[in-house]
């Protein structure tokens, strides 16, 4: 399908984070008209202004849209449908998600006159924007949850190539899919299975005996490496660099650490994600004020890896450590 074949709804965004900035740069800059949904006062506002974005709140910014997209956390969409969209967005319109938890969860069930569908490019909002700007893009995963216009895939699809990730690839998936994959991928893997193993490793080190330093850079930094490479050509590519012991290594030690034991706790992981346990007890901790959260963060920050890491990367004066907000802005 070429580009010019596809529709150019008038779209609003509402949510300036990670997602919502490198949505709305990326789709002005490939010729749609953006308007941006924030509640006034928000930190969030000044950077969308400074933008050159038209402001409003959302029950304003979304009255006169084709197109919705619901990007703020996850945790506040519920609300933000209820108080400011659904009593307001057009008959007909169409919502947009980057992540289907809500809808999936039967959080938010929207009116029937609205297309629903889901765009999820798979990486953070700072690379969504990156890869824009230098002519490549991230890949998308694209569904209809209800399409009572009829146009909803090519809906999906304008925004998806807006977005940039159709210079990378697109596929089309459904909502409990995308739901139930980067939930499990986020917790199993990405962030919490990757974080507890160097934290593992690094302790299993220092409590050894030997130096907390080398045990960053054995865990930690050269981990950076070995992705890059995963990245660039899989796990056949990251076997084809590394010396021939620690190939060996990886053949007889990995599968000790990462065994059916494990396994089938990442299964009782998705289990829980499946039936919907984990939304459940995500909801009442984000209602109870987040109490778990906060304290399993602060543990996070107070890890001695944390502290080490800080000291050693002061050194490396190459890397980009300045604050999210400035990253993103960048
Ligand atoms: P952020 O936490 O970065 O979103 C923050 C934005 O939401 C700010 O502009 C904030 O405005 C606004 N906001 C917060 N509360 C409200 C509210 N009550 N009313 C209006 N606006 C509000 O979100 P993300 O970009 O991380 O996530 C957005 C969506 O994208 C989620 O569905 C997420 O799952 C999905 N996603 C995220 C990815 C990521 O890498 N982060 C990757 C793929 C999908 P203010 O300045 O007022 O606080
Ligand atoms: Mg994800
Ligand atoms: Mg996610």
């Amino acid at each position: 399908m070429t580009q010019s074949s596809l529709p150019k709804p008038s779209i609003a965004i509402v949510g300036y984070g990670s997602q919502g900035r490198a949505h709305a740069l990326n789709l002005r800059d490939s010729g749609f008209d953006v308007t941006v949904g924030l509640r006034p006062g928000g930190p969030t506002e000044a950077k969308a202004k400074a933008d050159g974005f038209s402001v409003k709140a959302p029950a304003e910014a979304v009255r006169e849209a084709d197109l919705v997209a619901v990007l703020t956390p996850d945790m506040v969409q519920r609300q933000v449908y209820a108080e400011a969209l659904a009593p307001n967005m057009k008959p007909g319109a169409c919502l947009l998600f980057a992540h289907g938890l809500n809808v999936h969860f039967g959080m938010i069930e929207p009116r029937d006159d609205l297309d629903v569908i889901l765009v999820a490019p798979k990486g953070p909002g700072a690379l969504v924007r990156r890869e824009y700007e230098i002519g490549r893009g991230v890949p998308c995963i694209w569904a209809v949850h209800q399409d009572p216009t009829g146009k909803a895939k090519q809906l999906a699809l304008a925004y998806a190539d807006g977005l940039g990730g159709a210079r990378a690839n697109l596929i089309e998936t459904t909502f409990k899919e995308e739901t139930e994959t980067d939930l499990f991928g986020e917790q199993a893997v990405l962030c919490g299975g990757a974080s507890s193993l160097v934290q593992a490793g690094f302790e299993v080190l220092v409590e050894a005996g030997y130096q907390p330093e080398i045990a960053y850079y054995e865990v930690l930094h050269e981990l950076k490496l070995i992705v890059d490479l995963f990245y660039e050509g899989g796990i056949t590519r990251m076997l084809e660099f590394v010396s021939e012991t620690a190939q060996y290594g990886d053949y007889v030690s990995g599968p000790r650490v990462i065994d059916a034991g494990t396994k089938e706790r990442m299964r009782e992981v998705l289990r829980d994600i499946q039936d919907g346990t984990f939304t459940k007890n995500w909801v009442a901790e984000h209602e109870a004020g987040l109490p778990n959260y906060n304290r399993y963060k602060q543990a996070d920050l107070d890890h001695p890896i944390e502290v080490v890491g800080k000291q050693l990367r002061a050194k490396m004066v190459w890397l980009d450590n300045s604050p999210k907000e400035q990253k993103e802005a960048a």
